[in-house]
């Protein structure tokens, strides 16, 4: 049987505990919504999937994901706008992008199409759970993980395919600090850091930690053959303003994880006219064009996040202050319209919500 998306059953739940959320005060990824997408693969066919209430599921323990990680995810939001409808931001990029996740782990691909009504649905059943408050949006978590019951590394023929909703507030609460990393590696060529695959967070937190004990709150990563190059900022891509042109660490290097955040703030630059360049970014090049006042405006993109300022960049034994907030121009700028292309407020000249 194929999937039919017009046919999906939904068991809803008897106990809605969307009364019971403090609405005024959401925290990030810690409430869950009412329901959850269920899509299960075996016989090397997905099956039809079902909307179920939000609940634990039960795992052989020898499910192969928990041991050899076979397991991808994606990060996308919703957004209500001021007249209560609710849009859900460029859910094709984040299923072209699992995609190329589930090439690389050998998983079973999701045509685009499904993803995106599968989103789409899910939301439609928590519709109420989007929240309307400025900064606050309900955050969408598809993944996908092998179920095999079996020890031995091969890819799995089973695979279970889940999407659960967050309502969630600001990611950072304030302008974060990060530590240029010349020893720890996110990702090497010929690895997997272009896929959003559940190992590369796991690797992260080792040397993240080692960060935060010195007072920062990420890892500015470099590149893993020299560690000369910047590449990311965290789990987000990472842009900088020198001279009033946007840079940014080009993603040709299979390294550096393709943000749905960082294209979009460059599509709107790019429409605006605002100079961009793509290119390797030396660590060299930026810690000069902040000795000599040039470097304007540093910041990660993400879709928790959005935009993250970055206050201070420490490197080797120095921090460096980089300007007021309020002096960034154009990444506040650039911040705003995508908010308001999201939410509604502004004409989506560029197409990318989808309305649900
Ligand atoms: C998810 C992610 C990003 C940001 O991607 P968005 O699509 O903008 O959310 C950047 N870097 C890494 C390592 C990520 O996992």
């Amino acid at each position: 049987m194929s999937v039919d998306t017009t046919a999906i059953k939904v068991t809803k739940t008897n106990h809605s505990h969307w009364n019971e959320v403090d609405w005024d005060n959401l925290p990030f990824g810690k409430i869950f919504s009412d329901h959850m997408l269920v899509m299960d693969y075996a016989d090397g066919e997905w099956k039809q999937p079902e909307i179920v209430p939000f609940e634990a599921i039960s795992v052989h323990p020898a499910t192969s994901a928990l041991h050899y990680g076979q397991s991808i995810f994606e990060g996308l939001k919703a957004n209500r706008t001021p007249e209560g409808e609710v849009l859900v931001f460029r859910p094709d990029m984040n299923a072209k992008r699992f995609q190329e996740s589930c090439e690389r782990m050998c998983m079973p691909i999701i045509p685009e199409d499904l993803f995106v009504e599968l989103v789409r649905k899910v939301v439609e059943v928590d519709k109420k759970w989007v929240p309307s408050k400025e900064a606050e949006s309900l955050y969408i978590r598809p993944f996908l993980f092998a179920t095999d019951e079996f020890v031995g590394i091969r890819p799995s023929e089973t695979y279970k395919f889940i999407i659960f909703t967050c309502p969630v507030g600001a990611y950072y609460s304030e302008p974060v600090n990060v530590k240029i990393e010349e020893f720890y590696t996110r990702a090497s060529i010929g690895g997997v850091g272009r896929a959003k695959t559940a190992g590369n967070y796991g690797a992260s937190l080792f040397p993240a930690r080692q960060g935060q004990m010195k007072g920062f709150h990420q890892l500015v990563w470099t590149d893993g053959k020299e560690h000369k190059y910047i590449e990311e900022s965290g789990t987000m891509n990472i842009v900088f303003v020198i001279n009033g042109t946007l840079i940014t660490p080009s993603e040709e290097a299979d390294t550096i994880l393709r943000g749905v955040t960082k294209r979009s703030v460059l599509e709107i630059a790019e429409k605006w006219g605002v100079p961009i360049e793509e290119r390797k970014v030396s660590v060299e090049e930026i810690i000069t064009a902040i000795k000599n006042g040039t470097l304007e405006d540093a910041f990660g993109a993400g879709t928790a996040a959005t935009i993250a300022p970055i206050a201070k960049i420490g490197y080797r034994e120095e921090t460096f202050i980089l300007p007021p907030i309020e002096t960034r121009t154009i990444s506040n700028k650039i911040r705003n319209y995508l908010d308001d292309i999201k939410c509604g407020k502004t004409e989506d000249v560029f197409g990318w919500c989808l309305k649900v």
